[in-house]
């Protein structure tokens, strides 16, 4: 079977170690697509201090899609990381115990870096390379103390597995929004309404400022005035989009972010910016196709991007779904992890905003 490849040294340890191997459904990339298949699952006694989290559910986000596409990880991974899931087995230190309900973040920063000091947490070299064991598109996880101590979050159990999942996608957000540094009186425009530009939306809006969207999707535009949006525009006839905007705004947005990744939405983003404006990019695009040199010197634009949330971020996200100042429910779709692959050709089509699978 396959995935002896990848976890052959482990079920060997395993086996030396004299530990009993118990196998659980996992969801494996596998030459760009999803294959189910079969993993050992986590042993919480070869980690020492920890937690093994049984997986209710897992949201898909768009870096899952990405790295499916692009190839930038190996076969045999596991992705998946907007986890909700409940406490099964735990050795550690913290307040946690079997039985409780968290949604959690992936990396954790090491807090004493130049990278952690500068509050790069995102760039720091070991918040890299933690991440949960094997990734939440499986039944059960392994995550670490220091995990525990940091990016794991009890849910309210008012709250549903799905806006629990959102506490990752949201807290990414939330680092955009601040470190966009909004005044008061700003107009702020989200460029690309899929799920990810909707919680930006909500997430500037729950910060207390006005914002507005765009895409080329009417059934999206309608959808964003239900979520904290002021207004939204259907991107059809872009001069006419950006006279009206112009209408809005005098000058242009204060500050814009863009949450589609393509040539022709940086190019839009410049457009609808007033000078001296920010412009918060906050996804990939496939051609590196940048910003032009003369736009940022003359027009004094600064072009900034924002990358996964910290610890803090999390904590304000879990926060805001907690009390409802963001709303999630609405804007994914359930799945089965039998069809995994069914959800990310919907989520590419954008037939769906965005995908909930369930374990
Ligand atoms: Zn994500
Ligand atoms: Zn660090």
């Amino acid at each position: 079977m396959y995935l002896k490849q990848k976890y052959k040294l482990n079920i060997f340890k395993y086996v030396l170690l004299g530990y009993n191997i118990v196998y659980m459904k996992a969801a494996i990339l596998k030459n760009g697509r999803i294959e189910i298949t079969e993993l050992p699952k986590p042993i919480l006694d070869e980690y020492g201090e920890g937690a093994i989290i049984k997986v209710l559910g897992c949201g898909l986000c768009g870096s899952d899609i990405v790295k499916l596409r692009t190839g930038s990880v190996m076969d045999g991974t596991v992705l998946g990381h907007e986890v909700v899931g409940e406490i099964v087995e735990i050795n550690s230190g913290t307040s946690f115990s079997i039985g409780d309900k968290v949604a959690l973040g992936h990396h954790v920063p090491c807090f004493n870096c130049q990278y952690c000091w500068g509050g790069n947490y995102s760039m720091c070299r070991h918040f890299k390379k933690t991440n949960i064991k094997p990734g939440g598109f499986a039944e059960y996880i392994f995550v670490s103390e220091e995990h525990l101590n940091n990016t794991v979050f009890n849910v309210n159990l008012r709250l549903s597995d799905i806006e629990a999942s959102f506490l990752e996608p949201l807290g990414c957000c939330i680092r955009a929004v601040k470190r966009a540094k909004i005044l008061d009186n700003y107009k702020c425009l989200v460029v690309g309404l899929g799920s990810i530009g909707i919680l930006m939306g909500e997430a500037i809006h729950a910060f207390g400022n006005k914002v507005y969207g765009c895409d080329l999707i009417k059934e999206r535009v309608f959808a964003s005035e239900e979520f904290g949006f002021e207004k939204s525009f259907l991107l059809d006839n872009e001069d006419e989009v950006l006279n009206k905007m112009k209408q809005e705004t005098k000058v242009g947005f204060d500050t814009v972010f863009l949450t589609a990744g393509s040539a022709s939405a940086i190019d839009f983003a410049v457009k609808a910016a007033r000078d001296g404006a920010t412009i918060v990019v906050f996804s990939s695009i496939k051609n590196e196709n940048g910003f032009k040199n003369n736009d940022i010197y003359y027009r004094e634009l600064n072009i900034m991007g924002s990358y996964s949330p910290s610890p803090v971020d999390l904590e304000d996200s879990m926060l805001l779904i907690e009390e409802g100042r963001v709303k999630v429910a609405g804007l994914s779709v359930v799945y089965g992890i039998d069809e995994l692959n069914q959800a990310i050709s919907d989520t590419i089509s954008n037939k769906i905003m965005k995908a909930y699978i369930r374990l």
